[in-house]
């Protein structure tokens, strides 16, 4: 479940409640709510899901144990290098920019190949499949045929890739239409937790 602009309170009900997978899209916040759970709940997983500046890569890999947003070879070396010896392998995804606009970021599907190539020659990350977060659509048809082609890539790569077993996509509006397309990872904010608060006090 996404967990980004929540308070430790609300993601402490979700804990009680059985949650154990939390997602966050801001270095600092997410740092900080995993230096605070960490000391009671060995046991919750941590995914980024955010855009990554170079200058974060650390942080990032210091303390998140997934990475849903790999988007180029720098950043994939950067994460490898900097995880502790102590800590597992830190498990990512490609995020792919599926709507084809410069603006938003994401590898495009034709880079795709190469930097998964190239994620796997690297020691201290594990590439476990795909991610995007599409334009939102008006209707279920759109939404479906807008998951189609990385679907159809996510299968393909399959092929060749033993460990590749996460397409993570869906989120609280599409993710009927993401789950029919072969989702196997919903990141859902809004439909778990509602509406959320931009001004809250988090930590
Ligand atoms: C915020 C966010 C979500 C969750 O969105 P909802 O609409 O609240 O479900 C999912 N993925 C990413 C990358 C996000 O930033």
């Amino acid at each position: 479940m996404v967990s980004k602009n929540q308070s430790v309170d609300a993601i402490a009900d979700a804990v009680l409640a059985g949650h154990r997978k939390f997602g966050e899209n801001c270095v600092q916040e997410g740092t900080e709510k995993i230096t605070h759970f960490r000391k009671h709940h060995v046991d919750l997983e941590w995914h980024f899901i955010g855009p990554i500046q170079s200058n974060k890569t650390r942080q990032i890999s210091e303390h998140f144990d997934w990475v849903h947003s790999i988007d180029r070879s720098k950043v994939a070396r950067r994460l490898s290098e900097q995880r502790p010896v102590v800590m597992p392998p830190l498990q990512v995804l490609i995020q792919i920019n599926t709507s084809g606009e410069n603006s938003k970021s994401g590898a495009k599907f034709d880079e795709v190949k190469a930097l998964a190539d190239n994620i796997d020659q690297l020691p201290n990350i594990r590439l476990r499949g795909l991610m995007c977060i599409p334009q939102p659509a008006t209707n279920y048809n759109n939404r479906l045929a807008s998951f189609a082609p990385i679907s159809i890539l996510f299968k393909a790569m399959q092929a060749t890739r033993p460990r590749f077993d996460t397409l993570s996509i869906g989120m609280s509006d599409d993710m009927d239409a993401a789950i029919v397309a072969g989702s196997t990872m919903v990141r859902i904010g809004r439909a778990i937790f509602g509406v959320r608060n931009y001004n809250k006090n988090k930590v």
